[in-house]
């Protein structure tokens, strides 16, 4: 299963892939986690993201297309893989379908999380990610059972830099100058599934299941 998961800031992308790679056992590919992790680790490619990242930027297609190539030539792409946050321009989404096309394989479905503008910044603001493990939960929304405790593994939950009013405010901004164009871009190659994000987790990921035809 070759998948994509598009869609705003917050819309629950993240959230939705946990599930998904454990149905479908394909890996979790998320750019934003790779670019978090170079910086946490210090590399050059971390320094170069963060300078974009911290003010709600996009990180310039060259440098995220490289490491998306680099990808997807490892082994356990073999049989497929989810695809979260990229793309996120019709730049990327061109360099892709050259990737695709020299690997001979092409994408099942581009699953569209389709979300409110106005919930977006309550559901980031209020995200709370494991550094540890990668689980996400929201203090409101879906609340870990002990406070800035995670349920998976028991490590602590912090905020991400990025998660505030007006760094949200501005990747939403982006969001809908350089990725909704991705909405008809994938409808026109026919693989666009929109889901609504505006459910209960559970029924999100339902609605996904059954759009992928697995029910
Ligand atoms: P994305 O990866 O698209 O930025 P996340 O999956 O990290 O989004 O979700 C953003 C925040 O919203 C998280 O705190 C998450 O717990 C919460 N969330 C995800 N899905 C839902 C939902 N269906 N209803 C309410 N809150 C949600
Ligand atoms: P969210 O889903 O909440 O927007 P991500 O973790 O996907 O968060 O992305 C965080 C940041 O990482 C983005 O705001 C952007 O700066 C950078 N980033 C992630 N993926 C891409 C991409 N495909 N192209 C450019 N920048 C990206
Ligand atoms: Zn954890």
């Amino acid at each position: 299963m070759r998948l994509i998961l598009l869609g705003p800031p917050g819309a629950g992308k993240g959230t939705q892939a946990s599930g998904i790679v454990e149905k479908f056992h394909v890996p979790h590919i998320s750019t934003g986690d790779i670019f978090r992790k170079n910086i946490k680790e210090g590399t050059e490619l971390g320094n170069k993201a963060k300078e974009y990242m911290d003010q709600g930027l996009l990180v310039p297609d060259e440098l995220v297309v490289a490491i998306v190539e680099d990808r997807l030539q490892q082994d356990d792409c073999k049989n497929g893989f989810l695809l979260d946050g990229f793309p996120r321009t019709v730049k990327q989404a061109e360099e892709l379908d050259k990737v695709l096309v020299k690997m001979n394989v092409s994408l099942n479905k581009v699953i569209n999380v389709d979300v409110d503008k106005s919930v977006l910044v309550e559901r980031a603001v209020g995200r709370r990610v494991c550094k540890t493990c990668g689980a996400t939960f929201h203090v409101k929304f879906n609340p870990p059972k002990e406070d800035g405790v995670c349920d998976k593994c028991g490590k602590e939950l912090h905020q991400r830099a990025d998660d505030t009013e007006e760094t949200v405010s501005k990747r939403i901004q982006v969001y809908l100058n350089e990725t909704q164009p991705l909405i008809n871009y994938y409808k026109d190659q026919e693989v666009l599934a929109t889901i609504n994000g505006q459910q209960e987790i559970n029924k999100v990921f339902e609605d996904i299941v059954a759009a992928l035809g697995e029910k």
